[in-house]
C-alpha cells in the first residue's frame, strides 16, 4: 500500500485549477463552484463545463471524493463514518453530530496520530500519513451532501477533533480552512470553524498569523508540567510554560475566546487541586473550557470519573471563566472523543 495520496481535483483552488488545467479563470471559477459550492459527486451534474472539458478531466484528474467504507449509527443519533480516502486505499474517521437543530461534523487531519497522549485510542495507531486539503474538505462535503446540510446554515458546524494532530499537518489544514470559508467555495464562516491542538507551540503563532483560520482550541489536560508530561508526552519538547505562553500571545479576534479541553481522568488530574491550578493557568487569558470526563477504550489505562467529581471540578472554574461540561457522543459506536481508531461496534479494531 502506497502512502502517497494522488493529486485530485478536490484541494485545487480557483488558482491552482487555472494554472493545473491551463484553462481560462472564468471556465477554473465554474470547475471551482461545482466542486466546492453546488458540491456535485460527479462532473456531469454540472452542464455548464462543456462536455470535451468534463471528458478531458475525466481522464486527466480523478475528482477525489471519499467514498464510504463503513457507517455506524449510535442510538443518540450520532452516525460514524470510515471514509475510503481515493487512490492508496486508507479509511480516515468523519462524525456527524446532530444536536437539536444544530449539526457539528468532526473531521480528521491524519490517519492516525503520532502524538502519543496516553489517554487516546487514536495514539495506539501511530500515524500513518497525513492528509490533502483534499481529503480534508471531502470530508465535509460528503456529509453535507449526505444529510443535505447547508454550510451556510448558522447551525453547521465543523470541529477538526477527529483523528491527527492538525497543527503537524498545518498547510493543509490552513488550505482546507479556505476552501471551507470561502463564500464562493463550501461557504462555512470562520466563526462555525475550530482545530483543536494538543499543544505544537511554534505552529500556535503560525496558525495566528494566516488571515483566513478556525477557531482555537488547545487540548490542555493537565494543570502542572509533570503531570502533563505523563499524560501527553508532547510536553517534553513543548513545555507547558511555553504553551500558555504561545496561549497569551495568540491575536484572537475580536469575537473569538481560546477554548481548553481538559480530559478528567479519575484520581489522575480530577481534583479540586488540579481546579484551582488550572483557573490560575488561565488567569488573564480570553479563555473558556471544556471538560471531557475520559471516554474509556481497550488499552486505555485510565478510569473515568464520577458526575460529582466533574461537577465539583465546574463549579471551581465557572467562578473564574466560563467552564462547559461535554458529553460524550456515539460513545456506543466508538465516535466519541479519544475513541476514533477504526473499531467496529463491538469495539474490535476492523482490518481496511
Ligand atoms: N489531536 C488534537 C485533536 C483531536 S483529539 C488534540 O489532541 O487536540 C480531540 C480531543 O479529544 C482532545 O481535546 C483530546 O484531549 C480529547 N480526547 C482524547 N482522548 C480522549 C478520551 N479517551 N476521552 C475523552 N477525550 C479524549
Ligand atoms: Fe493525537 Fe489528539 Fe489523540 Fe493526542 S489526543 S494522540 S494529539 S489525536
Amino acid at each position: 500500500m502506497s502512502s502517497r495520496a494522488p493529486e485530485t481535483l478536490l484541494g485545487l483552488d480557483a488558482a491552482d485549477l487555472r494554472d493545473r488545467l491551463g484553462v481560462p479563470a472564468y471556465r477554473a471559477r465554474q470547475l471551482y463552484d461545482a466542486l466546492y459550492r453546488r458540491n456535485v459527486a460527479d462532473l456531469d451534474e454540472s452542464t455548464v463545463l462543456p462536455k470535451e472539458l468534463r471528458d478531458r478531466l475525466r481522464a486527466e484528474l480523478p475528482l477525489g471524493r471519499l467514498e464510504v467504507d463503513r457507517r455506524f449509527h449510535s442510538a443518540d443519533g450520532t452516525t460514524r463514518y470510515l471514509l475510503r480516502l481515493p487512490g492508496d486505499g486508507r479509511s480516515v474517521e468523519t462524525v456527524l453530530m446532530p444536536q437539536d437543530n444544530r449539526h457539528t461534523i468532526c473531521i480528521s487531519s491524519q490517519v492516525g496520530c503520532p502524538v502519543n497522549c496516553q489517554f487516546c485510542l487514536t495514539a495506539l495507531m501511530g500515524l500513518e500519513r497525513s492528509l490533502t486539503a483534499g481529503e480534508i474538505v471531502g470530508q465535509v462535503l460528503h456529509v453535507c451532501r449526505e444529510h443535505e446540510l447547508d454550510p451556510r446554515s448558522q447551525h453547521c458546524n465543523i470541529v477538526m477533533m477527529g483523528m491527527g494532530e492538525p497543527l503537524l499537518n498545518l498547510d493543509n489544514v490552513l488550505k482546507a480552512t479556505r476552501i471551507l470559508c470561502d463564500d464562493t467555495g463550501v461557504g462555512f464562516s470562520q466563526k462555525r470553524l475550530t482545530v483543536s491542538t494538543s499543544g505544537i507551540v511554534p505552529k500556535i503563532a503560525e496558525l495566528g498569523a494566516a488571515s483566513v483560520r478556525p477557531k482555537l482550541a488547545i487540548s490542555l489536560n493537565a494543570s502542572y508540567e509533570e503531570q502533563r508530561r505523563e499524560l501527553m508526552p508532547i510536553t517534553k519538547k513543548y513545555h507547558l510554560d511555553d504553551l500558555m505562553e504561545a496561549c497569551r500571545a495568540y491575536p484572537l479576534r475580536p469575537w473569538e475566546f481560546l477554548m481548553f479541553e481538559y480530559v478528567m481522568l479519575k484520581d489522575v488530574n480530577d481534583t479540586d487541586a488540579d481546579a484551582r491550578r488550572v483557573v490560575r493557568l488561565l488567569a488573564n487569558l480570553r479563555a473558556k473550557l471544556n471538560l471531557i470526563a475520559l471516554n474509556p477504550g481497550p488499552g486505555i489505562p485510565y478510569g473515568t470519573p464520577t458526575p460529582e467529581r466533574v461537577d465539583s471540578f465546574q463549579k471551581i472554574v465557572m467562578k473564574s471563566l466560563p467552564c462547559y461540561i461535554r458529553r460524550p457522543r456515539g460513545l456506543d459506536i466508538y465516535a466519541a472523543c479519544g475513541q476514533l481508531k477504526r473499531m467496529d461496534s463491538t469495539g474490535l479494531v476492523t482490518v481496511h
